[in-house]
């Protein structure tokens, strides 16, 4: 889908959040060309007034200049209602130009479904603290269509995450939405294994994700929506989940419930 370009002006950039793992935020973008059906930041639609989520991008213009000799305390995630390496970076290079402009010793940690963050390995090689995150599911085909139709394929983000890690940068995976036995753990984690150093885990949340999405897993998922509906399956696919990883030996921060 073709997004709409709004150039704003921000007053400031470093947002204090209570997202887990994290102290700040920064959205040099509002808004995300990536336009995934389940986003649980699509609420900002309604406030923004643009259209529906995915046909228009806020972009910060000034936020390179909002970062310029600041320092703040703690993890400043980037960013919680955009992909920071979305498409429209690739013309604008806000990220790029935030990562030459801010303090190098900001503990930064950005989660993207692009391989674009590829472009700026060299800059990101020069903080004292970074991670790269990858949001990673199994989606492909049909389910890649109808979840997250825009974004760059899975293979693209775990070869992306392969090559930050062979570059000695800290890398996760973050494995989201899952949808119990439609998102493949097993084979999520056969990919990912050798090249993030941690993961988070999330289960769709279907409320965040908003009725049309909701409904889309009713209807072509039965069992799986039940799942995710009924507190007892859901705990025993938590169960098996924790089983996974305990036997796969990974690291885990968190598994997300909604
Ligand atoms: S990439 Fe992230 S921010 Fe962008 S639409 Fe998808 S879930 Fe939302």
């Amino acid at each position: 889908m073709e997004s709409k370009i709004i150039k704003t002006e921000a007053k400031e950039i470093f947002t204090k959040t209570k997202l887990p793992g994290a102290d700040w935020v920064i959205n040099q973008y509002v808004g995300c060309g990536h336009g995934c059906n389940y986003c649980y930041a699509r609420f900002m639609s309604r406030w923004k007034g643009h259209g529906e989520w995915g046909s228009w991008i806020e972009a910060k213009i000034n936020a390179p200049d909002l970062v310029k000799g600041k320092y703040v305390a703690g993890k400043v995630f980037m960013s919680s209602v955009s992909d920071a390496y979305q498409s429209i970076e690739k013309d604008l290079e806000l990220t790029r130009k935030i990562l030459e402009s801010i303090d190098k010793n900001i503990q930064l940690s950005i989660l993207t479904k692009s391989d674009l963050v590829l472009r700026d390995i060299e800059l990101l090689k020069k903080f004292k603290d970074v991670e790269v995150g990858f949001t990673i599911n199994s989606f492909s085909g049909e389910e890649k269509g109808l979840f997250e139709p825009d974004s760059p394929d899975n293979s693209r983000r775990i070869q992306a995450m392969k090559i930050l890690k062979q570059s000695g940068i800290k890398t996760y995976a973050f494995v989201a939405p899952i949808i119990p036995s439609v998102t493949n753990l097993e084979k999520v984690i056969d990919q990912t294994k050798p090249y993030a150093d941690y993961y988070w885990f999330e289960i769709m949340n279907l409320r965040g994700a908003g009725t049309e999405c909701a409904s889309l897993i009713k209807e072509k998922y039965p069992e799986n929506y039940e799942i995710l509906r009924d507190k007892d399956l859901l705990k025993n696919y938590l169960n098996e989940i924790e089983k996974l990883t305990k036997r796969e030996d990974l690291k885990i921060i968190g598994i997300e419930l909604h």
